[in-house]
């Protein structure tokens, strides 16, 4: 039986990225992990609520805001809080989130100043699944 990993469901091709687009992984990357892992597609933004499209947002200050300004807090958390669930559920112990999400980035993401800078933290989802014992991997690590 394969073993399970979590996806961001983006990278799978689903258009539940902020613009309505996705961010598909070339075929190589994922039929070497489709071989590998029964894959699990999660998009942590959803499940917390927002809408496809939605306006961008980022980590700041302790917690996560919209370019418009608007406390989206408790959105990521509920999102990230399904993900775990999932993983718990299903039993997987590795995650493949894309980078630099303020959701799903891992080691590096979006400073929370909308100009496309980085800083280094973790993604909300990220950080929660990395408490809980998931090892995370961006797509350029696969
Ligand atoms: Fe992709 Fe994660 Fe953003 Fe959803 S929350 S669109 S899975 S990076």
């Amino acid at each position: 039986m394969k073993k399970k990993a979590l996806i961001s469901a983006c990278l799978m091709g689903v258009n539940c990225k902020y613009s309505g687009g996705n961010n598909l992984l070339p075929a190589e990357k994922l039929k070497k992990l489709m071989d590998e892992y029964e894959l699990i597609p999660v998009c942590p933004e959803c499940y917390g609520g927002l809408t496809t499209p939605r306006v961008p947002s980022e980590r700041r200050d302790g917690g996560v805001y919209s370019k418009l300004g608007v406390d989206v807090t408790a959105e990521f958390a509920k999102g990230a809080e399904a993900a775990l669930y999932l993983a718990k559920l299903l039993g997987a112990e590795l995650a493949v989130l894309k980078e630099n999400s303020p959701s799903c980035g891992s080691g590096t993401i979006y400073d929370g100043t909308f100009s496309g800078s980085l800083t280094a933290g973790d993604g909300v989802t990220a950080e929660l699944l990395k408490e809980n014992e998931i090892l995370i991997i961006g797509e350029s690590q696969i």
